[in-house]
């Protein structure tokens, strides 16, 4: 064990999927912010636990080739972006490595390299903000939090944002403090505003403006409209209603106060009707290309049933209808779908139908009215496909299947269930859709090879499936792969089993028992170690 306050010299040799350096020492994974692999380093302990540590930089030894000084005055402290000390060349480096890592970590592949779409810029490309409001030194501010923390960042110019979104911000604060409007206290759960979330559509400049209040009204809203329609592309101002404890930002109502309460921006060709709760990619350059990257990958002919899962306002659903004879948008949120059946009608697109509910379970009813798609793209949240929607594919058994992915650990384990039932790996591309940000993007395509899933269709039924990988949630070597690809530290199937019994899971019979007989020799797992687990354990949905 590393001891806290002392200062050990060593290198940087990878990175941490939020993008901080780590190093070894003495056996112990060592988390380092704001460090680059490569760089020799002097590190004071900061947190010492068993078999890992995170420390700070106090003297940069070697530096490494690839540094550079911060462009945002705020990066230090700001926990929006994690990339600013280093050239954008080493950040999609890192982001292709971490793809190609848990596809072979954690998904059985053995690729050498995983190609990156880099963005063509880094700075003003999110479309959308959403800036927590304090009120600080008796006036009030908008920014972002810092790592960790609800203490608001001031940051008069975000590089990462059009200059039009900080002039909402600073339009809205102004007039916050002239007319004295409250300010939210998450302590007391008292005050008004909230935040300020502002939606920009890159290609259309129209903005959508939507105050969160803890409350229903505003006062002297003129006021605020007069200063928001001297922002050019102001188009309408929405009220959240959210009076709620807790960190979700939007709250479930919204009163439109100006406009129309939504934006229309344009995407692969297209036309699209965005609400404040509609899902629509930040990066719209780079959204673009990894849709037409996926959609190159489905190879989708006139003849196809395509079946886009977890389709959010249908942008890629519609996006392929041109392309096959009919496509069909699976969403959970009745509003999206709305939105996407609305979407299909403001583009003349007659071959498109959206259905509303779980990915999954959908595809399931949809595979017992004898819909077969040929094709299926899946584009799931963080924590990936739950276990329906791999039941369904295995039955659809279609053609190819494109998984378009934000998160590559869940998008691992996923291609190796995949695996399990004959699809394999035929592509993989990593995209950047968040330029300074530790977050990645992949789509990757599966087929089932030679055999041409059309002519031939195996009849399933869930007794004949093997489907004891679901009954215990991820395998003992996904857990470890998770939790060393997110913390950097070794777990054994002892201390997983342990965890797995904490939390009333059932374990396996070779984890029943330690391998010494008296139990009570046996180690414990340490709680930093238990706390990884457990979330790898969440992040599986096992618990
Ligand atoms: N493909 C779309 C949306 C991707 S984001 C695009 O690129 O614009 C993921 C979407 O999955 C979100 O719209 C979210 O609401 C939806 N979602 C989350 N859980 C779901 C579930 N269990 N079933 C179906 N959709 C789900």
């Amino acid at each position: 064990m590393l001891t806290k306050n002392q200062i050990y010299e060593t290198v940087i040799t990878d990175y941490t999927a939020e993008g901080q350096g780590i190093a070894h020492i003495e056996g112990c994974a060592v988390f380092i912010p704001n460090a680059i692999a490569g760089e020799k380093v002097r590190v004071r302990i900061e947190k010492a636990a068993k078999s890992w540590a995170s420390g700070k930089i106090v003297e940069l030894l070697e530096k490494s080739p690839h540094r550079r000084s911060r462009e945002c005055p705020v990066a230090k402290l700001c926990g929006g972006c994690d990339f600013w000390h280093m050239d954008y060349e080493e950040e999609t480096r890192l982001k292709a490595d971490r793809v190609r890592q848990c596809l072979n970590r954690i998904g059985g592949e053995a690729l050498e390299k995983v190609p990156i779409l880099a963005a063509p810029t880094c700075r003003g490309y999110r479309n959308k903000a959403q800036y927590p409001v304090a009120f600080k030194n008796g006036r009030a501010c908008a920014g972002f939090f810092r790592a960790g923390t609800h203490d608001v960042v001031e940051n008069e110019r975000c590089l990462i944002l059009p200059v039009e979104t900080d002039r909402v911000k600073d339009a809205v604060i102004d007039y916050v403090n002239q007319f004295h409007v409250s300010v939210y206290d998450e302590q007391t759960h008292r005050g008004l505003l909230r935040h300020i979330y502002v939606r920009r559509g890159a290609e259309s400049g129209q903005i959508l403006v939507c105050l969160v209040v803890n409350g229903r009204e505003l006062p002297k809203p003129d006021a605020l409209l007069g200063r928001l329609k001297q922002v050019p592309g102001f188009t309408t101002l929405v009220l959240s209603v959210n009076t709620k404890k807790g960190n979700a930002v939007l709250g479930d109502e919204f009163i439109t106060l100006y406009g129309p309460g939504y934006i229309e921006d344009t995407l692969c060709g297209l036309v699209f009707r965005l609400s404040p709760r509609s899902f629509y990619q930040v990066n719209h350059h780079q959204a673009q290309r990894l849709y037409r990257a996926a959609i190159s990958q489905a190879e989708i002919t006139k003849n196809d049933t395509v079946l886009d899962l977890y389709c959010g306002v249908g942008t890629i659903t519609l996006a392929m209808a041109g392309a096959a004879g009919r496509v069909i948008g699976v969403e959970v949120i009745p509003q999206a779908v709305e939105d996407a059946r609305d979407n299909a009608r403001r583009n003349g697109i007659e071959n498109a139908e959206f259905f509303c509910g779980d990915a999954g379970q959908a595809a399931l009813q949809l595979e017992k009215e004898g819909v077969r798609p040929d094709v299926v793209l899946v584009d799931p949240p963080r924590k990936g496909l739950n276990a329906d929607t791999i039941e369904a594919l295995s039955r659809f058994a279609p053609r190819r299947i494109v998984y378009v992915s934000c998160d590559p650990a869940t998008l691992a384990r996923d291609v190796a269930l995949l695996k399990e039932r004959g699809y394999r790996l035929q592509n993989a591309q990593a995209a950047d859709l968040f330029p300074r940000c530790a977050h990645v993007e992949t789509v990757v395509l599966l087929s089932k090879g030679e055999i041409d899933s059309k002519n031939i269709r195996v009849e399933f039924s869930l007794e004949d499936m093997d489907m004891s990988e679901f009954q215990d949630g991820a395998t003992y070597p996904q857990i470890k792969a998770y939790v060393l690809e997110h913390t950097g530290l070794k777990v054994s199937s002892l201390y997983i089993s342990q965890v797995k019994r904490n939390c009333g899971l059932e374990v396996g019979k070779n984890y029943n028992l330690p391998k010494s007989e008296d139990s009570r020799q046996a180690p414990t797992c340490p709680p930093e170690k238990e706390n990884a687990i457990r979330e790898a354990l969440q992040y599986f949905g096992m618990i």
